[in-house]
């Protein structure tokens, strides 16, 4: 709709907003501000912990920031209670995918797993067992198995040092300089099977 408003109009128009605000004031709405803040949400970031992780779901790897609330030097659980990309992040400048953005109910999942877990010889069922207990048993394990597996020499007499038996995998959630290092790691003790992405 076009309205025409003269000069005089205008100023007319605006002089009656001045006079409506003024006795506004006057008459007490200047507490309004006041009021509509006693119903203003505080902001739910407020005093929680910053943490800079790496989404585990895929291997673009972005890069998150998990909040989370509970002064563990008090001896208070930390709760996570959100989830947001990290703008300062190269990978994803902040954006996060739905997979992402949903962090925060994988990470309090009650199914989610949080502990090392066995299932003996003959048992049906899983047991949790110590992490000590589980690198041991994992150690020991890769070492009986390279012993017995490892191949040296191909049929030409040419040195391979391959270890086909075992594999290795690793996931996408850590730094290039963490990748780099189990990469050698792995590789150098002759494992041929190994993916370092974040499907595991
Ligand atoms: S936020 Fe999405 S794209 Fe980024 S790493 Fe996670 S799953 Fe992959």
């Amino acid at each position: 709709m076009n309205v025409d408003l003269s000069r005089r109009g205008f100023l007319k128009l605006a002089g009656a907003g001045a006079v409506a605000a003024t006795s506004l004031g006057a008459m007490g709405f200047g507490e309004a501000e006041a009021a509509v803040m006693a119903y203003v949400r505080p902001n739910k970031l407020t005093a929680t912990t910053e943490t800079r992780n790496t989404c585990p779901y895929c291997s673009v790897a972005c890069g998150v920031i998990l909040y989370s609330k509970g002064d563990r030097t008090q001896g208070e659980v930390a709760e996570l209670i959100h989830v947001e990309g990290d703008a300062d992040h190269p990978t994803n400048r902040g954006t996060l995918c739905p997979k992402g953005s949903a962090l925060k109910d994988f990470v309090r999942s009650e199914t989610r797993l949080t502990e090392p877990k066995i299932r003996r010889p003959g048992s049906d069922r899983f047991e949790p067992i110590t992490w000590e207990e589980a690198l041991d048993r994992i150690a020991r394990a890769m070492k009986d198995d390279r012993d017995a597996n490892l191949v040296t020499v191909n049929d030409a007499g040419t040195p391979v040092n391959r270890w086909t038996t075992t594999g290795f995998l690793a996931a996408s959630a850590t730094t290039n300089e963490t990748a780099w290092a189990t990469f050698k790691v792995v590789r150098g003790i002759g494992i041929v099977g190994f993916d370092n992405q974040a499907r595991v």
